[in-house]
């Protein structure tokens, strides 16, 4: 239980990213809001950079995902359902297919930059087929981005499967591989850290929806690189 009271809604893109709609009963209505939370969802809520999705719960418009505690909000535009009501729930697919590229490029850029560089990223954030990342880079290296851009889609063009898996807290504390991806920022009731892991090439503690290999992505073109002050350089790209 949460200290609203409402039990933790079930996420179940954590599982299955390839969901796209499920039926779930409503726990709890936040009328001033236009809220709703659910037994379980489809709906990524809003975080790790990556933004929620979209669509709709009954007759209603999904416009925001939001995580409270173990608790997911969803905010509706149109009829809000009433508790212990069963409701249909479908995402915008391709909106979300597409966050699920855009998020595993930039594994693959994070997994590119750390092995052949050794350098750790410092943010990112994304929107549907473009995102940024940044680095820990002082200066950038001559040539840098047609360089990262063939690597990376080479790393596309290998079909590199997507493993999702989870793994003990106190493990994934200790794994040499998940140390460079604050594992100590998953937050303290989570007792099973999930693993996104690029086989052969990008390992990370993450709580985002990702495609299943790497060919899966399309093509990524690095759009800009620009300094964000010492010793952090941004990435933009773009996929088509
Ligand atoms: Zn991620």
């Amino acid at each position: 239980m949460d200290d609203s009271g409402i039990p933790p809604t079930e996420k179940l893109y954590l599982e299955d990213a390839y969901l796209d709609g499920v039926d779930s009963t409503v726990l709890a209505t936040d009328s001033e809001g236009a809220r709703v939370a659910l037994d379980r969802t489809v709906f990524y809520a809003t975080g790790g950079g990556q933004p929620h999705d979209t669509g709709s719960i009954g007759a209603a418009q999904v416009i925001d995902v939001r995580s409270e505690g173990q608790v997911v909000w969803h905010t509706l535009e149109g009829a809000l359902p009433l508790p212990g009501e069963t409701v249909q729930s479908s995402i915008d697919w391709e909106r979300r297919h597409q966050l699920m590229r855009t998020h595993t490029a930039l594994h693959i850029l994070c997994g590119v930059i750390w092995n052949d560089y050794g350098t750790a990223v410092t943010g990112g954030n994304m929107e549907p087929l473009a995102a940024r990342m940044d680095f820990e880079f002082d200066p950038l290296p001559d040539g840098f981005a047609s360089i990262i851009e063939q690597r990376v889609n080479e790393e596309i063009g290998l079909a590199r499967p997507i493993v999702v898996s989870f793994m003990d807290r106190e493990a994934a504390a200790i794994d040499e591989a998940l140390i460079r991806t604050k594992t100590n920022l998953v937050p303290d009731y989570v007792e099973r850290v999930r693993i996104v892991d690029i086989v052969g090439l990008d390992t990370q503690a993450d709580g985002g929806t990702h495609v299943r290999t790497t060919s899966e992505v399309g093509h990524v073109r690095v759009v800009k690189t620009e300094s964000k002050g010492k010793g952090n350089k941004r990435i933009r790209i773009a996929l088509s």
